[in-house]
């Protein structure tokens, strides 16, 4: 038996033979595994659903009640027997509730990562090495020029900036899942105390974090606040909305964006960002060789973002490895949750916290 006969490429996705299981599938399936929320890898309408408690509930809060025809929820470390295929998950580092699947059969074992990053992240469990034969790694940062480096000092340039303009409300541009946590998180980390502001788009999700027990101090909703509350404060809000009509209501709104794009000075500028700052969910470029090398796999299958670049320096290691051409990664849309959102009026009384924002800047 070959790695390649426990999991093979299929157009929606990469497919388990054996267990009869999709990973993430792009198309509904009978039986998918989700290695997290993100809507990229998580998509309403297959019929089984086996992902952790907290990529369940994500996906319920994201796409409806009816997002699956049955799910079954499994923590870090327990396994599953699916005919003659062993699954197991192991956290991501990525979000809340992600993972990495770990399918064994026949004394092999294949890790497919989902998107993942090997840096601590208040908001989620850390990244955990498995050992494996074959190694399924993302490459959205897979080019040596992203170096994500340290999400504290970046955290303390916003700090800088609200010291330098105490008048200025600071938008902060974050993916309503997972990284408005983080910057939130990383913000009172810095001894950052006062209340902080969401958008609409991201309050459901925000909640659910808390419920889930991560502390995130006082947070209020944008929606309602007066203009003057707003100067000098902190304010997340999805990428897309940072461009919006809704932002000319903040008093001399200071833009600022949280992403691993943001190492691009030409793409921060580009969109309007003054204030760019390189936190990135995903492992950069030294992340994922390291992760790689680390693994201990003689085969690596690339996909979902800049694969050349990683495939060739697998090769230049004696390392066999091959793109995975899989349409739908990558586009990663911040969709807003469910109940959020007033349909994006611009009046003055309030801000329009319109949730029909596409986000689509996960894409290079
Ligand atoms: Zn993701
Ligand atoms: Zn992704």
């Amino acid at each position: 038996m070959r790695p390649e006969d426990i999991l093979m490429p299929s157009p929606s996705g990469v497919c388990c033979k054996l267990g009869g299981f999709h990973i993430d599938p792009t198309r509904p399936v009978e039986r998918a595994v989700i290695t997290h929320a993100h809507s990229d890898h998580a998509r309403a309408g297959h019929r089984a659903v086996l992902a952790t408690q907290e990529t369940l509930d994500l996906m319920r809060l994201r796409c409806g009640e009816n997002f699956a025809g049955t799910t079954q929820a499994m923590a870090y470390g327990e396994s599953v027997n699916l005919d003659g295929a062993k699954i197991t998950l192991h956290p991501a580092g990525h979000v809340l509730g992600s993972a990495q699947v770990a399918v064994e059969a026949n004394g092999l074992r294949v890790v497919a990562s989902g998107d993942y990053k090997n840096v601590a992240d208040p908001t989620c469990a850390p990244f955990e090495l498995v050992r494996c034969d074959l190694f399924i790694t993302e490459a959205t940062f897979a080019l040596p020029v992203f170096r994500h480096g340290d999400p504290d000092a970046e955290i303390a340039k916003l700090l800088h900036s609200l010291t330098l303009f105490p008048e200025r409300a600071h938008l902060v541009g974050a993916y309503s899942l997972g990284k408005a946590q983080r910057v939130i998180a990383l913000l009172r980390k810095a001894g950052y105390r006062a209340p902080i502001y969401l958008h609409g788009a991201m309050q459901n999700i925000t909640n659910y974090y808390i419920g889930r027990g991560i502390a995130l101090g006082e947070l209020r909703p944008a929606r309602g606040a007066s203009k003057s509350n707003l100067a000098g404060t902190i304010m997340l809000c999805p990428p897309a909305a940072l461009n919006d009509l809704w932002t000319r209501w903040f008093p001399d709104p200071l833009a600022a964006f949280a992403s691993g794009w943001m190492r691009v000075r030409a793409r921060a500028r580009q969109q309007g960002v003054a204030l760019p700052l390189v936190i990135s969910d995903h492992a950069d470029w030294n992340g994922l060789i390291a992760t790689i090398a680390a693994t201990g796999a003689s085969e690596i299958w690339v996909t979902h973002g800049q694969e050349d670049a990683l495939v060739h320096w697998c090769a230049s290691r004696g390392l066999k490895a091959r793109p995975l051409d899989i349409v739908g990664y990558g586009e990663e849309e911040d969709v807003a949750d469910t109940a959020a959102g007033d349909g994006g009026n611009d009046d003055a009384a309030a801000p329009p916290l319109s949730d029909g924002n596409r986000d689509d800047d996960e894409r290079p």
